[in-house]
């Protein structure tokens, strides 16, 4: 069953055309299961009814024309239900509604099951058979197995027809709207660039073009370039490999032959499609036929007809990005957004970022956000190349990106897009105002750096000092850890922005979503694996790397403080402070010969494991103070994945249990007398300020970007306020009435402009 399913998904992903393509997953389910008919229907919500899109059985002449109501016969039952039916005869069921167009008057035996993505029904698939009869339990099985596979190429295939980029002529003539989730709020307009493009001919989309001989040329340099790439590697693995493996080289060459792949190529070249275009139709209809040969020699042949495609894929790649420059208000679009990848780009040239992956609090939408720039994350819907050179809205509010605005909607946005720099102008005057609720209770404004070096190094009036210091960047940007040396200097340059201010600098938080290109962590589950402490206690001598450079960058300086990430347990705590000890007494050895004075730094411990919160007392004996990380707190207490799309719906810190750890820790906080600061992203959202001022927290971190929203905010209210509203949202049952009762307070205080689009 496996084989027939991947067989089937496989062979309707080549068709190009989406109705084509439905036209032949009907004809082969049909074959597959020995039905007598199968079809295929759409939902269409806006009207509220399936269209028949397909079908092997029942009257073609139908196909388009007819629609069945949500709520209307079998099919209507099937979506109502969101589950498959299965029955004998139709015709006896008090739902059955008869379409005389269809003709299906001969059918009895009647099995649908709904196509879901994302809790959304698409469309209905339906087998029917002549004699009364009850499908199987594994025909049943096989379709519903089959209509879960073929959601997400329904989605897909429903964005490329509605982005239409099969047609260059039609592009950019259809406003479509892609669903992600909000990465970082603002409004961005401009040209969407992809970055890195990962070159395989399966993320490539189909374009038609009208330059058969520019495109030909492309395609024929490309070719001869992979040649002497082949021919180069088959010399240097000509004494290393068996004779057999080696003579793979000598096919690669062959299908490089003008009269093979070559030549149908530019058969499709000269029929209007692009030389990517040509080459990833001949690839993959090669693969498919190694794929369906029945000796296991040849079959294994179609990885090599793949891989030779991607290598003159790469090569075409590249002589366009060569030529490519990035387009005026450039919206980075990306499978992944990294930091190294961001540092490549002048922050000034860019205006907006798209990241195919990840998810509203991973680590590349808090890099957006510390760059002051909107971002949509978790694009699933079309492959990235889709939106290579397309016009854009990116709405960070709702995690829309608009793809050819139409002249209104661009109108509409470009307004909002003005309301929000009149917006940012007022926040200006706030500057050298200080930070005191309506009641004068004054709050801490600290920022989190490290993610954006040019903002964060500036000396300014505005913070308290840098709450959190992520020191992880500098380590992912290189090919190797940094020496002693390199990250003295760094935490030097730091230390030296402003010496009255107190620096904490947190020791390396890699792993999760944040790998080191040098030290690869392969885990099936790397947020819940080696990552923070767990890997820097494991090797000490980073650790104390780390840590002596801090110490003796801080020589004659009494601003440092050091936090740890990722604690657990109290043993991991006395471990590191073991270690800590050590490198100070170290370097205060050193120091002492050169007569400088170091002062031992306040030592504070991240709360962001759930466990810790049940041994505050036990650690606050340990520690000077306490950072709440609130992303993976509300990730691990919460069990969500803070960087899968799929489930961030589920992810919000703004969930009563969450709400509830935070008031919680901050009352033992208080108890014990330790100092307390959130460093989580929620200290820089104006209505997690609002609760926290109300939960009692006076030091708040966030990206210097949110610096001024988050002190209008608590300048607007006062703290008995503030109180009131957490009673009232700590009541509530659910994420989504404590975010409309927080926005509803934000409007009344006139702050509605901070979380959505617009003043
Ligand atoms: C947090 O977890 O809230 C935090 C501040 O650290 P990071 O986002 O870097 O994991
Ligand atoms: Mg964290």
């Amino acid at each position: 069953m496996l084989t027939t399913l991947k067989r089937i998904v496989q062979e309707v992903n080549q068709v190009i055309d989406f109705d084509d393509a439905l036209s032949l997953l009907a004809l082969r389910l049909k074959q597959a299961t020995n039905a007598d008919c199968c079809s295929i229907y759409l939902a269409n919500y806006e009207q509220q009814n399936f269209h028949l899109k397909a079908t092997e059985g029942l009257s073609k002449s139908a196909i388009g024309k007819v629609t069945i109501g949500f709520s209307e016969g079998l099919i209507g039952l099937i979506g109502q239900r969101e589950e498959p039916i299965n029955i004998d005869d139709a015709r006896a069921h008090p739902r059955f509604k008869h379409y005389p167009e269809v003709k299906e008057e001969k059918y009895h035996a009647f099995m649908g099951t709904p196509i879901i993505h994302q809790r959304k029904v698409l469309g209905v698939i339906t087998l029917q058979q002549i004699e009364r009869r009850h499908f199987s339990e594994e025909e049943e099985a096989f379709l519903v197995t089959l209509a879960a596979q073929i959601a997400l190429e329904i989605v897909h295939a429903q964005a490329r027809g509605a982005l239409d980029l099969s047609d260059a002529t039609q592009r950019n003539k259809w406003q479509s709207t892609l669903h992600g989730v909000p990465g970082s709020e603002g409004i961005a307009i401009g040209t969407g660039y992809v970055a890195n493009r990962i070159s395989t001919l399966a993320n490539q989309a189909l374009k038609q073009v009208n330059n058969p001989a520019e495109e030909r040329a492309l395609y024929r340099d490309a070719v001869a370039m992979t040649r002497l790439e082949v021919q180069d590697m088959s010399d240097r693995m000509q004494s290393t490999l068996p004779e057999d493996v080696h003579a793979i080289f000598d096919m690669y060459l062959h299908l490089l032959d003008a009269n093979s792949l070559g030549h149908e190529v530019e058969q499709k070249i000269d029929a209007g499609w692009s030389a990517i275009s040509g080459l990833k139709m001949v690839v993959e209809q090669y693969v498919q036929t190694f794929q369906n040969m029945n000796d296991s020699y040849m079959r294994e042949r179609a990885v090599d007809v793949e891989d030779l495609g991607n290598k003159i894929l790469g090569q075409m790649l590249q002589s366009q990005e060569s030529e490519q420059r990035l387009p005026e208000r450039t919206i980075l679009i990306a499978e992944e957004i990294s930091a190294s990848m961001l540092a490549e780009y002048p922050p000034q040239s860019l205006i907006g970022i798209v990241s195919m992956r990840g998810s509203q609090n991973s680590h590349a939408a808090i890099m957006a956000r510390a760059m002051g720039l909107p971002s949509v994350m978790g694009l699933t819907d079309v492959p990235v190349s889709m939106l290579s050179d397309q016009h854009l809205i990116l709405d960070g509010y709702s995690g829309e990106i608009i793809v050819s605005p139409e002249a209104n909607i661009l109108a509409e946005y470009q307004q909002l897009a003005n309301e929000e720099l009149e917006l940012f102008e007022h926040l200006q005057g706030l500057s050298d105002l200080p930070c005191v609720s309506k009641d004068a209770c004054e709050v801490k404004l600290l920022i989190n750096a490290g993610l954006s070096v040019e903002l964060e190094n500036t000396h300014s009036s505005d913070d308290d000092g840098v709450g959190l210091y992520r020191t992880e960047v500098p380590f992912m940007m290189r090919e190797r850890f940094p020496s002693e040396k390199e990250q003295i200097e760094l935490y030097r340059s730091m230390l030296m922005v402003d010496t009255s201010k107190k620096i904490t600098m947190r020791t390396l938080d890699v792993g999760g979503d944040k790998p080191l290109p040098y030290l690869p962590i392969n885990e099936e589950n790397p947020f819940l694996g080696w990552r923070g402490i767990r890997l820097t206690l494991d090797h000490p001598e980073i650790f104390l790397v780390q840590v002596r450079a801090m110490l003796k960058a801080s020589l004659g300086l009494s601003n440092l403080k050091i936090m740890l990430p990722m604690i657990t347990s109290v043993n991991e705590v006395d471990e590191a402070l073991r270690l800590i000890r050590q490198a100070f007494f170290e370097v205060s050895e050193e120091s002492h010969l050169s007569g400088e004075v170091l002062s031992m730094p306040q030592i504070g411990v991240m709360l962001e494991v759930p466990a810790v919160l049940y041994q505050i007392p036990q650690l606050a004996s340990r520690v000077d103070f306490f950072s709440i990380g609130s992303n993976d707190l509300t990730q691990y207490l919460l069990a969500v994945d803070r960087n899968n799309p799929r489930v961030s719906d589920l992810y919000d810190s703004y969930h009563p249990a969450v709400l509830r750890a935070l008031k919680f820790i901050i009352d033992q906080a208080n108890q014990l007398n330790k100092p307390v600061t959130l460093c989580g992203e929620m200290a820089g959202e104006p209505g997690g300020a609002l609760l926290l001022l109300g939960m009692g927290y006076r030091n708040l971190s966030m990206n210097r970007h949110n610096l001024l929203k988050v002190k209008w905010v608590i300048r607007s209210i006062g703290t008995s306020e503030a109180e009131a509203l957490l009673e009232e949202v700590l009541n509530m049952s659910t994420p989504q009435e404590v975010r409309e009762a927080l926005n509803l307070k934000l409007e009344t205080l006139g702050l509605g402009g901070l979380v959505r689009a617009g003043k």
